[in-house]
């Protein structure tokens, strides 16, 4: 799949299940520690970022790209306004530090809502398909657990 065709199905299935625009780019996150973040990007629109590697596996994928995709539809919109054309890993934190911000209460909070959220969405794939460890990003498996998320979010 063309990279192009790519963003254009991730981006159909994201705005679909956040029930708002959501742009998708691939490429390292704003914040260097991240695999993925989600962005209000003024006037409604949310931007997510997937770092390359989120690719490497079906799994991997499904994990980060639901998780983003819960932030975009349940906080993106109450979210500060991040200028999204700061340059990739810009934002500079430790693993430490980063790990202690998530347990901030109004992080963690958002955190535990995302991950329920998206944790509903996996089940709905799993339903249908089964994802080894070691299953393969093809242009076929992406489509399939896209084609699954797209509906939910019809
Ligand atoms: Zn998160």
């Amino acid at each position: 799949m063309k990279q192009s065709e790519l963003i254009a199905n991730l981006e159909a299935t994201a705005s679909a299940l956040a029930k708002r625009a959501v742009t998708v780019r691939i490429r390292q996150p704003i914040n260097e520690q991240a695999r993925g973040e989600t962005y209000h990007a003024g006037g409604g629109r949310v931007v997510i970022d997937l770092a390359p590697e989120v690719f490497d596996s079906l799994r991997g994928f499904v994990r980060t790209f639901t998780h983003e995709a819960a932030h975009a539809k349940l906080h993106a919109v109450h979210a500060p306004t991040k200028d999204i054309n700061r340059p990739s890993a810009s934002f500079k934190i430790s693993a430490a530090a980063m790990a202690g911000l998530l347990t901030h209460p109004r992080m963690s909070k958002r955190e535990t809502e995302a991950e329920s959220q998206a944790q509903a969405w996996r089940d709905a794939i799993r339903e249908r398909y089964i994802i080894a460890a070691n299953t393969p990003t093809s242009d076929e498996n992406l489509i399939q657990v896209l084609r699954v998320l797209y509906r939910i979010g019809e």
